[in-house]
C-alpha cells in the first residue's frame, strides 16, 4: 500500500515534468490534447484520487476472487501439476510460482474473471458517487467522471505493472505463471471500461458527454501515460518502448493465440461459477461475445489503430 502511494506521487510528478513541446509531449496529439492529468482536481487531489482508485480496484478484485470461490475453482480444475494453485496471491507474480499447463490457464482465467468483477464494481461505485449531489455538483458531474476514470486507469495500469514483478512485460502466447501479462490484462479491462461508459443509461447518469471515439481515446491516453511512466522510470532501458502500447485486444497474433485456451477454460468453469457465485450482477461475469470468439479462432487481425475493439 505504501508502495502504491509512492507510485501515485511519483507518477504525477513524472507527468508534470514532461517537457512541453518535446517529443513525448507531441505523442499526445494522437489523443486530441496534451492534458496528462485531469484539471478538475488540484495537484494533491490528483495523487489522492489516483491512489484511492487503484486501492479500491484492488480491493474489488479480491472480492471478485472470493465471490466466485476461486480457491475452490483452482483446486478443482487447475491443481493438476502445481502445489498451491488453489491459493490466491496477488501481490506479485514471480518466477517462484511458475505454474504451467492447466494450472496456469485456470489461474489466469480466474485472475481475468476477478478483474472483470472489479472493473464492473468500480464503475458502479463511481456512478453511485457521481450521482450523489452531496459529493458532486450537477454541472461538474461529467468532468469529474472523466477525471476519475482517467486516474483509475492510470492507477490500474501501474498496479498491473507493479504486480508483474520481474516477469517480462511483453506478452507470451502460452499462459505461464500465476497472473496474466499486464498488457493483456489492460487490453481486456480497457474495453470493459469504455463499453460500460458507452451504455446509454450510464452516459446519462454520469453526464460525461463523450462519444465512443472520445471514450476510447480517454482510456487509451490514461494507459499510455502510465506505460510511459513505467517504461521510462522502472525498466532497465529507462526509455519508452512502443511494444508497450496498448493496441487493441484483437490486433496482436500472440494475444489471439493466448486467448484460445483461456476462452475454452472459462466456458468449462463458468457453469460451476454461476452455481456457486455468492452475489453480484450478471454484468460482473467475464463475457466473450460470439464475434470475439470468432476472431480468436480465425486468428485474423482486425481493428484499426490503438485501443480499438468492436465486440
Ligand atoms: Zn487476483
Amino acid at each position: 500500500m505504501r508502495q502504491m502511494w509512492r507510485d501515485a506521487e511519483n507518477f504525477c510528478e513524472f507527468v508534470r515534468t514532461i517537457p512541453a513541446n518535446g517529443d513525448v509531449d507531441k505523442l499526445y496529439d494522437f489523443y486530441g490534447d496534451r492534458e496528462k492529468l485531469p484539471k478538475c482536481f488540484s495537484a494533491e487531489d490528483q495523487v489522492k484520487n489516483l491512489f484511492i482508485a487503484a486501492m479500491t480496484w484492488v480491493y474489488f478484485h479480491e472480492i471478485g476472487h472470493l465471490m466466485q470461490e476461486h480457491g475452490y475453482i483452482r483446486a478443482r480444475y487447475g491443481s493438476g501439476n502445481a502445489q498451491g494453485a488453489n491459493e490466491v496471491h496477488d501481490c506479485e507474480s514471480n518466477a517462484e510460482n511458475q505454474l504451467t499447463g492447466t494450472a496456469a490457464v485456470v489461474s489466469h482465467v480466474t485472475e481475468l474473471a476477478a478483474d472483470f468483477e472489479a472493473t464492473n464494481f468500480y464503475l458502479m461505485e463511481l456512478i453511485r458517487h457521481i450521482i450523489n449531489p452531496d459529493f458532486v455538483a450537477e454541472e461538474k458531474k461529467g468532468e469529474i467522471s472523466c477525471g476519475l476514470v482517467y486516474l483509475m486507469l492510470c492507477g490500474l495500469s501501474i498496479v498491473f505493472f507493479r504486480f508483474n514483478g520481474s516477469m517480462p512485460l511483453v506478452p507470451s502466447a502460452v499462459p505461464q505463471g500465476s497472473h496474466p501479462n499486464p498488457m493483456i490484462r489492460l487490453e481486456i479491462n480497457i474495453p470493459h471500461v469504455f463499453e460500460i461508459l458507452d451504455i446509454k443509461g450510464i452516459r446519462e447518469l454520469t453526464g460525461h458527454g463523450l462519444d465512443r471515439k472520445q471514450l476510447v481515446l480517454l482510456c487509451g491516453k490514461a494507459v499510455f501515460t502510465a506505460t510511459l511512466y513505467w517504461s521510462m522510470t522502472k525498466t532497465a532501458e529507462k526509455k519508452f518502448d512502443n511494444r508497450f502500447m496498448v493496441r487493441g485486444l484483437l490486433t496482436n497474433p500472440v494475444v489471439l493465440e493466448y486467448l484460445v485456451p483461456i476462452v475454452k477454460c472459462w466456458d468449462e468453469i463458468l457453469p460451476e461459477i454461476k452455481k456457486i457465485r455468492r452475489f453480484g450482477s450478471p454484468l460482473g461475469l467475464l463475457t466473450f461475445t460470439d464475434e470475439f470468439r470468432e476472431r480468436i479462432t480465425k486468428k485474423e487481425i482486425w481493428g484499426e489503430g490503438p485501443e480499438s475493439r468492436k465486440s
